[in-house]
């Protein structure tokens, strides 16, 4: 990357399952079209109407494994009963190039990519409550009742990880909670540290003319 490009800044969102995630998402990237999304991984099936490297890349448990011992996985996680990654190379590259990154992905995967990647700027989607939560779930209709009471159960123990997110929004009115996300998004990208590279050129520029990098 030469000097004075900013490399890109990674997003995460994470929430229980039916907060509303993947609605957010698919509102908010047409709005933000400077925002990558990075496709997961996962060994569980996908749902009616899910397709196939736009949704998840669907794989066997044996595939996943494999991604594992070959490094594939920037992090990975057994979620729900289920194995869950996200891919190194798309990520990195992506951010090297200095385009922004979002991932939709679990507390446990935050951690593993806070340690890799200690900027990256987390965000925890909440209920309005836990019974909209249930009827959310119980609404969108896509779990059989073992995969409903596991993702009620693990629902409680993923909120109590919420203070430690850097933004909170609560999913109670959809537009609102976009347009919140879209504030995030935008108040990242002017923050001093990620456009320092736009002061530093024109510090430069008044300093010593000869030395503003030509583009
Ligand atoms: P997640 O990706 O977090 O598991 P989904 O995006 O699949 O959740 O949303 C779960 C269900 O809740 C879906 O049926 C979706 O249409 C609905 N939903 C999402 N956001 C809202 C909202 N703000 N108000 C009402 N229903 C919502
Ligand atoms: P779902 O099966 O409802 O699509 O997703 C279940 C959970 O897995 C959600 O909390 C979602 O954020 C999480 N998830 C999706 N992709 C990844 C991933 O790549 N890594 C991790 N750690 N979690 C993920």
């Amino acid at each position: 990357m030469p000097p004075l490009e900013r490399a890109g800044e990674l997003f995460i969102i994470s929430a229980p399952s039916g907060v509303g995630k993947s609605t957010l998402i698919a509102e908010l990237l047409p709005v933000c079209p400077r925002l990558r999304f990075s496709v997961s991984s996962t060994t569980r099936a996908p749902r009616p109407g899910e397709i196939d490297a736009k949704d998840y890349h669907f794989l066997s448990v044996e595939d996943f494994v494999q991604g594992i011992n070959s490094g594939r996985f920037l992090e990975w996680a057994r979620v729900h009963g289920h194995f869950y990654g996200t891919d190194r190379h798309i990520v990195e590259g992506w951010l090297d190039k200095g385009q922004d990154v979002l991932l939709d992905i679990d507390v446990q995967g935050t951690k593993l990519v806070r340690c890799a990647h200690p900027g990256a700027r987390t965000i925890f989607v909440l209920p309005p409550s836990m019974e909209v939560l249930e009827k959310r779930l119980r609404g969108r209709a896509t779990e059989g009742p073992e995969q409903l009471a596991i993702r009620i159960a693990a629902a409680s123990r993923e909120i109590l990880e919420a203070p430690w997110y850097d933004y909170l929004v609560v999913n109670d009115n959809l537009a609102e909670a976009v347009e919140d996300l879209k504030a995030i998004v935008r108040a990242c990208r002017l923050d001093r540290t990620v456009s320092a590279p736009a002061l530093k050129s024109l510090f430069m520029s008044l300093i010593d003319p000869a030395l503003t990098p030509r583009s």
